[in-house]
């Protein structure tokens, strides 16, 4: 029996479900022969509710999706949390620096007493999560990883060190030598440090890694004349859950 695999989605802008449609055609091939996929609404129309691995993308950000997480939680053996915003909360956490009539007016306008919100969470918040796929989105090959150690039943094997790891494999000129703040010292890899490859800075989408060196990343910024809060602002972007909570 091959085992029973479905896509969630929850509050998101659905691009991790897209990314994962972005496997190549052998890939996919490779995936279907090794497991069923019995829910994905972005891939395909059938809806089964008898799942044993459930990848969910998304915060929690309603009420009603308490309930429906739980309920996927219930169901399945293994919960991956799939993507920043399930991870740690991402960009939707932004909202919970004000308060929520304040972000339901922004957004809604006259028609905001249609709709309810509560501050965005992670998913771990709500339900335990056995395993994470990070980034905003995350890389096809995290997720085949991930996959794979399920399928032979192991734990993934997740990286814990900084993206500066593999900003420097790729043979990048650190972004601090050219004036601006990254967030590559603190935040953990597995991107292949992708948005410095490509000319910009790492705005720590991936989350934090254990243990974080704070301090190195202080003396980072003392040595380049920078001060904490101009990375503090990069660090709202997807971190604000953890920021907002401690
Ligand atoms: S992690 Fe990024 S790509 Fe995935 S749903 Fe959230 S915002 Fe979209
Ligand atoms: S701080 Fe950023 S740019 Fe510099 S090495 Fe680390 S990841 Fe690369
Ligand atoms: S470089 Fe940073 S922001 Fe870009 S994908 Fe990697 S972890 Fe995310």
């Amino acid at each position: 029996m091959k085992p029973k695999v479905a896509f969630f989605d929850f509050t998101s802008c659905e691009g991790c479900q897209l990314e994962a449609l972005n496997l190549t055609a052998e890939e996919v091939l490779a995936l279907v022969d090794a497991v069923d996929i019995v829910n994905f609404r972005e891939a395909i129309t059938e809806r089964a509710d008898n799942y044993d691995i459930a990848f969910v993308e998304g915060s929690i950000s309603r009420e009603s999706e308490i309930a429906r997480i739980k309920k996927i939680r219930d169901q399945a053996k293994i919960v991956v949390a799939f993507g920043a915003c399930a991870c740690i909360g991402g960009v939707n956490c932004l909202k919970n620096h004000m308060p929520m009539e304040e972000a339901l007016k922004i957004v809604y306008c006259k028609d905001a007493k249609y709709y309810d919100t509560i501050p965005a969470r992670p998913i771990n918040a709500v339900i335990k999560v056995d395993h994470y796929i990070r980034g905003c989105p995350p890389v096809t090959a995290e997720l085949l990883k991930v996959i794979k150690a399920l399928l032979l039943g192991k734990k993934p094997d997740i990286l814990n060190h900084p993206v500066c790891v593999e900003c420097k494999m790729a043979g990048n000129v650190c972004v601090f030598e050219r004036a601006m703040t990254c967030l590559g010292p603190v935040t953990r890899a597995g991107c292949g440090a992708i948005c410095v490859n490509s000319g910009r800075h790492c705005w720590g989408c991936r989350g934090l890694v254990d243990d974080p060196n704070v301090d190195s990343e202080k003396e980072v910024l003392k040595k380049y004349g920078l001060t904490v809060d101009q990375v503090v602002e990069k660090f709202k972007i997807y971190n604000t859950y953890a920021e907002v909570a401690k």
